[in-house]
């Protein structure tokens, strides 16, 4: 959990909850939804750092480095565990049963639900009363999370305060990295793959990384039938597994993406670091980039449908280059 890294790229809640705070308008319970890797979790912590510490939320003293830590007695967190798939009715009682008991520490008590939506509605519905009356009339805040808004029950919709979380941009979420110290391209090309700022930094460390990128970029620069024919050859060993076939794909899409775009205008592309390949590509493949981006893209599709990743690589080969 990086919250410094989340409260840049959602700058806005955070001064919006700031405010909230330092007007006295917090509401007793937010509803925080949006797509994965957007930062809600780390938005819910920083929510309590602006309400315990004693400088607003500076993220560097005690109080915030405890917070943080998931170390405040104030603060009662509950998520998915990691072998299941929803939030338990056994979790949102046990919740419940903990904030029955008196506080050993003064001031509001802080409660996050991350998955709301994955609770049953019945589960849900136990929460209700308990956002409008916890037992022992402590000040209290509870922090929903949920990905998808249509499973949230709409009693519990009407009680909060919504706050959408927008999707972060490949090319904010690859800066901050780079500004980490990250390379780049690398920080671009595993943001395409991961929403998550976190997971994208992993996946530049994983072993088979640096292959990974090596026969990505071998593969755009291929431009004779009997190269594509080695490449299979040499690598089909490699994408028959299907997560390195997709990532491969995921790659070549958006590669094809700032083909087409490049003619049109030398900005926005997503992988500026390959401006050159790319206009090159673009050049060579003017009258055929559309085709080649469905036909990708129509491979991608048939990945989810079990056809055999060492099928799909030879179509590739037979038919892209
Ligand atoms: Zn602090």
């Amino acid at each position: 959990m990086n919250v410094k890294r989340a409260i840049l790229s959602q700058n806005n809640i955070f001064n919006m909850l700031k405010k909230a705070n330092n007007n006295h308008r917090l509401s007793h319970a937010y509803l925080f939804y949006g797509e994965k890797g957007t930062g809600k979790k780390e938005l819910a912590y920083a929510l309590a750092t602006i309400l315990y510490c004693p400088n607003g939320g500076c993220l560097e003293c005690n109080t915030c480095k405890n917070i943080l830590n998931n170390n405040h007695m104030n603060i009662d967190y509950i998520g998915i565990d990691s072998n299941k798939t929803m939030i338990s009715k056994e979790q949102i009682m046990a919740l419940q049963d903990e904030f029955s008991k008196t506080s050993l520490v003064d001031g509001t008590r802080v409660y996050i639900v991350d998955g709301i939506d994955t609770a049953s509605s019945a589960a849900q519905n136990s929460l209700l009363k308990f956002i409008e009356d916890p037992e022992n009339q402590t000040p209290t805040i509870g922090i929903f999370l949920a990905t998808d808004l249509s499973n949230v029950v709409s009693t519990i919709i009407s009680r909060c305060e919504l706050v959408h979380f927008d999707s972060i941009p490949i090319s904010l979420r690859a800066n901050m990295l780079n500004e980490e110290g990250i390379d780049l391209l690398d920080a671009l090309l595993a943001s395409i793959l991961t929403n998550n700022v976190e997971d994208a930094g992993l996946m530049i460390q994983d072993t088979n990384y640096l292959k990974r990128k090596e026969l990505f970029l071998n593969f755009i620069s291929i431009d004779k039938a009997q190269d594509a024919v080695l490449f299979f050859a040499n690598n089909v060993g490699f994408y028959s597994d299907s997560n390195e076939l997709k990532i491969l794909l995921s790659w070549l899409i958006q590669f094809l993406e700032d083909s087409n775009l490049v003619e049109k205008s030398n900005e926005n592309l997503i992988l500026n670091p390959l401006y050159d390949k790319i206009k090159m590509y673009s050049k060579k493949n003017k009258d055929c980039l559309n085709n080649k981006l469905e036909f990708v893209l129509s491979l991608f599709d048939k990945l989810k449908y079990n056809v055999s990743a060492k099928n799909i690589f030879h179509e590739l080969i037979v038919n892209f280059i």
